[in-house]
């Protein structure tokens, strides 16, 4: 059920124990969002613990608190009256969802989030949910510290691709504008998020040279196998001129790719939504328990249908054949 802001800061006074997490595979909003919340939490005298259900690529490890997220044990359990979501529907923070049987408190600007069988407050206008966050500590009375601040600020620079995507509105920079008040250096934040492993680096010189090209121009993909971080690398054929949507797959496991879709017009979170995932409507995702093959198939096919093309079916081109 949805809810409003004032009625989930509610139930959160009212909770003492308060076990906070997010979406598996963990991004800037992920992480950010639910350390600033432990923070917010804690500086309003309630007991808070974060648990994420993955590992967290190292650019995040630098942020406050970090050291204190836990990844679940098998058949744990967590000791709290009220388990709050953020970033994501409560089907994607893996077993997190085992540890405790507390009322969900769900917050989230994912459009495809339905709320339907617990308390949601949504707003699918807001940039990140570290925007919204900021909104609650206000709500709630918390400070907000340099350390908060920190958080907020990259996961709101993550998700709006460093204020470059569409979901950066007026109010994004008004937050933001608060926080470099607090004291955030964004030119230290940005350089410690885009720093790269030469394995990433050669990770993404693979996935170039893999880029294939369909519908015209329309459409481009690039492919990966085992890829450990692919943070950005969408990125490099997004930008190509006439490009409309742009996926990559990432087998990460036989039989197990993960599809990330960037798009300048078409609603891909229709597309992953039709393929079992979920997201926005310029940046989606999905995984596809098929072989990488089978699943750049099944997505060029999804993707050319929500394009209105007239053979929804295209085996591409690669990118390096065309002239
Ligand atoms: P990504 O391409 O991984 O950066 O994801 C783009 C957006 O889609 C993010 O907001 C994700 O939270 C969302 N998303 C990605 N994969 C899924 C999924 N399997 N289910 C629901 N939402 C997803
Ligand atoms: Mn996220
Ligand atoms: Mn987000």
């Amino acid at each position: 059920m949805q809810i409003t802001l004032k009625q989930a800061a509610q139930k959160i006074q009212a909770a003492n124990k308060i076990l906070v997490t997010a979406h598996i595979l963990p991004d800037g909003d992920a992480v950010g969002s639910t350390l600033a919340m432990l923070q917010i939490l804690r500086s309003i005298g309630k007991s808070a613990q974060v648990f994420i259900d993955d590992t967290v690529r190292a650019n995040l490890h630098a942020l406050p608190h970090f050291d204190e997220i836990r990844r679940p044990a098998a058949d744990e359990k967590f000791d709290a009256d009220l388990l709050l979501i953020l970033d994501t529907e409560p089907g994607r923070i893996g077993n997190v969802r085992n540890l405790t049987d507390a009322p969900i408190l769900n917050i989230d600007h994912h459009v495809t989030n339905s709320g339907e069988d617990y308390d949601l407050y949504l707003e699918h206008e807001a940039a990140a949910t570290c925007e919204i966050v900021f909104d609650f500590a206000r709500e709630l009375g918390a400070e907000i510290t340099l350390d908060v601040a920190t958080c907020i600020y990259t996961g709101i620079a993550t998700d709006t691709g460093f204020f470059q995507y569409s979901n950066t509105r007026a109010k994004t920079l008004r937050t933001v504008s608060e926080l470099v008040t607090c004291g955030v250096r964004p030119n230290e934040i940005s350089e410690q998020l885009e720093k790269k492993s030469l394995a990433e680096v050669r990770d993404m010189c693979r996935a170039l040279q893999s880029a294939r090209i369909y519908f015209s121009g329309k459409v481009a993909g690039i492919f990966l196998t085992r890829a450990e971080s692919t943070e950005g690398f969408i990125d490099l054929i997004r930008v190509i001129n006439g490009v409309d949507v742009a996926f990559m797959i990432n087998e990460k496991a036989p039989n197990f790719c993960r599809v990330s879709m960037r798009s300048k017009g078409v609603d891909v979170a229709t597309i992953a939504d039709s393929l079992g995932g979920g997201g926005h409507v310029r940046a989606a995702g999905c995984t596809l328990k098929t072989s990488i093959d089978e699943a750049t198939k099944i997505l060029v096919a999804a993707i050319g249908k929500a394009l209105h093309v007239e053979n929804p079916s295209d085996a591409g081109t690669l990118l390096a054949d065309i002239a």
